[in-house]
């Protein structure tokens, strides 16, 4: 099944629900970075959920996410866009422990449970809005409703799961954040959370064949949905060895020079999809001579 996300609302607008299915971009993350399991999960679930946050987006806005804690992980960062494109990365892709009591893999254990959930996002004209929370569970999904909560105040219900194969491929991995819109009471709010407290683990449902408006449909029962837009997803990585001349064009004439003289060449790799770009002396030689 291809990636997408399905935007829908519920009770006549008063909630705003969107499910994705993101099985095929967290492995191709998986396979970019190598990560081992439980890595695998903490990157998937921040994947799924910057996807969904960049579906909320409008034009040539962007959001990055970051899911900073203690933990072995070091951090998950994450980028994403109005179309459909994201990319992202562990520190430590390496990170996999045994299952949690729950037989889940155990992302609170490499994520950790302190540090910050923070997200900016670019929203043109030099317009950026930036949040910043506290973790307050390391399993990503519960930090993400404590951040739309507190640094949006929008009541939410985030929701994303990842299952691996035994060699690590992703087996399954999507997920679905429920709004509340300015307007809705009480009940509804009480009604939608005895929904979600019942409702199965995202990534099993997945594993089952359900394709998002499926999941919405198992979310909301027998409520009127509104499905307003399917969008796909994919992993994509914006970097180009334009992108490092235009970095290194950005530093002194005297790095540059160093560069030339002590490692007679550059060469960097992108975190994001571990492509390798190298300069030759001749192009640093060149860029530096752009700066004249
Ligand atoms: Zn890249």
């Amino acid at each position: 099944m291809q990636d997408y996300i399905v935007k829908s609302t519920v009770y006549d607008g008063m909630v705003r629900a969107y499910a994705a299915i993101t099985t095929e971009m967290v492995e191709e993350a998986r396979r970019k970075q190598d990560t081992w399991a439980t890595a695998s999960a903490a990157m998937g679930r921040t994947l799924t959920i910057t996807s969904m946050m960049g579906a909320m987006l409008k034009g040539e806005d962007t959001i990055t996410v970051k899911v900073e804690g203690d933990g072995p992980l070091g951090a998950v960062i994450a980028d994403g866009n109005a179309k459909g494109t994201v990319r992202g990365y562990v520190i430590n892709p390496h990170v996999d422990f045994p299952l949690n009591a729950k037989g889940k893999l155990d992302v609170r254990r490499a994520v950790g449970n302190e540090g910050t959930v923070s997200v900016v996002k670019d929203l043109g004209l030099k317009d950026y809005f930036t949040g910043q929370v506290p973790i307050v569970s390391g399993e990503i999904s519960e930090d993400f409703t404590y951040y739309f909560a507190t640094s949006e105040q929008i009541p939410s219900a985030v929701g994303a799961g990842v299952l691996v194969n035994p060699d690590h491929s992703v087996l399954a991995a999507g997920g679905f954040i429920i709004q509340l819109m300015p307007g809705a009471d009480d009940v509804l709010a009480k009604r939608l959370e005895q929904r979600i407290e019942q409702f199965p683990q995202i990534s099993a449902l997945i594993q089952e064949g359900n394709n998002p408006e499926q999941i919405l449909e198992r979310l909301f029962g027998d409520e009127k949905i509104n499905m307003h837009e399917k969008m796909p997803v994919r992993f994509a990585c914006k970097c180009s060895k334009e992108r490092m001349e235009n970095a290194i064009k950005g530093l002194g004439k005297e790095e540059i020079e160093q560069m030339i003289v002590e490692d007679h060449g550059a060469e960097a790799t992108c975190h994001f999809c571990n492509e390798v770009y190298h300069l030759t002396e001749a192009e640093l030689r060149a860029l530096k001579e752009e700066k004249m």
